[in-house]
């Protein structure tokens, strides 16, 4: 049986960290990426490893090509052929309004989610599409509910770049639906991760989980786990979709 490799963009901390771990339970040699956070990423790296699995942890900038052909290259190299992709890694920046925004915070929220995003799936399909000899593969996208909801008073440059991946998943599922990849997103919710604090308010899913129907946030796992099953076989079928992890939002 052909070994499942996984790249988890994004995978040391939050819904990547999850979703390595639960990749790794399932038998998926993993390659952790990460920026800046080199202990979290050892960290979940050495989790799997004393679990007996497989797994490293690259650091790779989303903004740089350059940092991205090289991740790919290395999985190549210390794990082998490459079988899926999580498109994980994303930010935001402090919660400000669209006539607040400048140039350069709204290319670096883009360059990061969208073209990071784009170039990853560019050398994963590089590698997966039976068009260039692989054997297949699977690929899901972390978009939001910000992509639908808009983000408004807090960061509309990160709805658009969400908007883009829910448009690039779309696009790409037909692109490569007959060379043995399927494309597929999860939009999560209000999720108790890191990322909250990086817009500058830690407490965020607690304000505002009155409005989720399911009157709470959500946990990462919840989110590893819907994309766990696109990336799976039992998911066979579905490419070009999403599902909303969102407690009804
Ligand atoms: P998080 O807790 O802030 O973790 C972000 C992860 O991305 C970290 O592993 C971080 O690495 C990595 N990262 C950040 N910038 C990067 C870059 N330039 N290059 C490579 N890696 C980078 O985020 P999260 O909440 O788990 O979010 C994961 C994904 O889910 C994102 O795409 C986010 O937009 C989406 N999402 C989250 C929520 C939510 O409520 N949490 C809701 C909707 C969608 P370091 O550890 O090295 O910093």
């Amino acid at each position: 049986m052909t070994e499942k490799i996984i790249v988890v963009t994004g995978g040391s901390r939050g819904i990547g960290a999850a979703t390595a771990q639960l990749a790794a339970a399932r038998g998926y040699a993993v390659c952790i990426n990460y920026v800046s956070n080199r202990g979290a990423a050892d960290a979940v790296a050495d989790g799997i490893v004393k679990a007996g699995g497989r797994a490293i942890a690259v650091a790779a900038d989303m903004a740089s090509e350059t940092d991205i052909v090289r991740l790919f290259a290395t999985v190549d190299k210390e794990l082998g052929p490459l079988t899926a992709l999580v498109n994980n890694a994303g930010i935001l920046e402090h919660q400000i309004r669209v006539d607040e925004m400048t140039a350069e915070r709204i290319n670096r929220v883009l360059i990061t989610n969208v073209t990071g995003s784009l170039l990853c799936a560019r050398e994963a399909v590089r590698r997966m599409s039976t068009r260039h000899g692989g054997k297949g593969g699977s690929i899901v996208n972390l978009s939001s509910m910000a992509a639908k909801l808009g983000g408004p008073s807090e960061y509309v440059d990160y709805a658009a770049s969400k908007g883009a991946i829910d448009a690039f998943t779309i696009g790409l599922a037909k692109e490569v639906a007959e060379e043995g990849i399927r494309v597929n997103a999860v939009r999560p919710g209000l999720i108790y991760t890191d990322i909250h604090a990086s817009g500058g308010e830690a407490g965020r899913v607690d304000r505002l989980k009155n409005a989720v129907p399911m009157k709470r946030g959500g946990t990462a796992e919840e989110v590893g786990n819907a994309i766990m099953w696109l990336l799976s076989d039992e998911a066979s079928y579905a490419t070009g979709t999403f599902i909303d992890v969102s407690g009804g939002r």
